[in-house]
């Protein structure tokens, strides 16, 4: 059912100013510790095909929606956050100038959002960041480690070395807690931190505020021998993801023509655990959205690309992402040029798809795109991508149905 709107609407002004207060903002500190004895360089700056660890652990934050991060890589910070801005000039790297955990978090006293997420640089570990961090909202814990299950034994061990429970489905036996991935309540371990994450954890545990879970997810981990000839192969992998490309209005949120602003806005039921249970099971997820309302007049591509972000903080509070939104601004017949044009990024044209796989590696053979209307279905299928149709009711259930997550 679509509303017609005849004169373009100004948007109010109170969400736009709450929206930056409300966003679950997440930032990150990456320990980077130097070479071990035997290594002339750190693993973390060993180029694998053409990219380092590092690199990955930047991008794989970054998409997740983390815009800050902060370094601990002692005297070689300032021309690491040279070269990774110019690699990522959307992020914002913070130099500590430090070594190790303890002076790291000191250093990070007064600067780094209320919780943040904990990794080590040698070890990626790719899992739902957002949903950690939800986690740890539900559990009111001041930190939540998450292990990955790939992990060989390691010398602390959960139950043994302190984790009071361990949720998810059933925890297997000796599981590293040094090599997963943590995410911290400033407030909780700013203070007289000690030297290792593990011995920060064990600390955590004594206060009953620590939580443990298990996950599936792309780890890989430097610091064991022998790891740069498999890791070549095991990134190489990972780096090509499949994508679930969603169409947004009929899809992701209530189709009433042009919708534009929070209160027009209604979730189709269940979509935002629906891109979280995308985002948990590892694909990149994408939407893909015309938006001739731009053409029209009724609102400007600033106007989308914010109530983008207000969407964006919406799936945040529901521990979910959109890695990317790509939207189609024109109409053939409508408004002015530019946006008056007949451009090839409309949908049913791929154009859209296009730019996302010019900006992404995607395993487009193992990619879906789910929309509500042949043009959405007709766009999948100029490039080959298998496409499922959405006529409404439960999002969740139809990505479960569907074997997407
Ligand atoms: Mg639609
Ligand atoms: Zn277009």
């Amino acid at each position: 059912m679509n509303r017609t709107i005849d004169q373009p609407r100004p948007l109010p002004g109170a969400w736009r100013q709450s929206l930056f207060e409300e966003t679950m903002h997440l930032d990150a500190l990456i320990l980077l510790p130097g070479p071990a004895e035997d290594e002339t360089s750190p693993p973390w700056l060993t180029p694998i095909q053409g990219r380092t660890l590092l690199e990955d652990t930047v991008w794989n934050l970054s998409r997740h929606g983390i815009r800050r991060l902060f370094l601990a890589a002692g005297s070689g910070g300032a021309d690491l956050t040279a070269h990774l801005g110019n690699l990522f000039p959307d992020v914002n790297f913070v130099d500590l100038a430090v070594d190790g955990l303890s002076a790291a978090l000191d250093a990070t006293k007064g600067r780094i959002t209320k919780s943040f997420v904990l990794a080590d640089g040698r070890a990626l570990f790719d899992c739902n960041y957002l949903g950690l961090e939800l986690l740890r909202k539900e559990h009111c814990a001041a930190a939540v480690v998450a292990l990955p299950t790939s992990t060989p034994s390691h010398p602390v061990l959960l139950g043994d070395g302190g984790i009071p429970s361990i949720f998810g489905e059933g925890a297997p036996g000796p599981v590293a807690m040094d090599s997963g991935l943590c995410v911290l309540e400033r407030d909780a371990v700013v203070d007289d931190a000690p030297e290792t994450v593990t011995a920060l954890l064990r600390k955590l545990s004594s206060t009953g505020r620590l939580q443990g879970v298990v996950l599936q997810g792309f780890h890989l981990d430097m610091r064991l021998p022998g790891d740069l000839a498999t890791a070549e192969k095991q990134l190489a992998q990972w780096r090509v993801k499949p994508a679930v490309f969603l169409d947004r209005d009929g899809v992701l949120n209530e189709d009433h023509g042009y919708v534009h602003t929070p209160e027009d806005f209604a979730w189709i039921t269940n979509a935002p655990l629906a891109v979280k249970a995308l985002n948990d099971s590892g694909v990149l997820v994408i939407v893909l959205t015309n938006q001739s309302g731009v053409a029209r007049g009724y609102f400007t591509e600033d106007e989308f690309r914010e109530f983008t972000g207000w969407i964006d903080a919406q799936l945040a509070e529901h521990g979910a992402h959109v890695d990317a939104t790509y939207h189609c601004p024109h109409h053939p017949e409508h408004g002015e040029p530019p946006y008056r044009a007949t451009c090839d990024c409309r949908k049913p044209l791929p154009g859209l798809i296009d730019q996302a796989v010019a900006q992404w590696s995607i395993a487009l053979n193992k990619s879906t795109l789910i929309g509500d209307s042949d043009r959405d279905l007709e766009a999948a299928a100029a490039r080959d991508i298998p496409a499922l149709r959405f006529e409404g009711g439960d999002l969740l259930n139809f990505v479960r149905k569907h074997d997407l997550a």
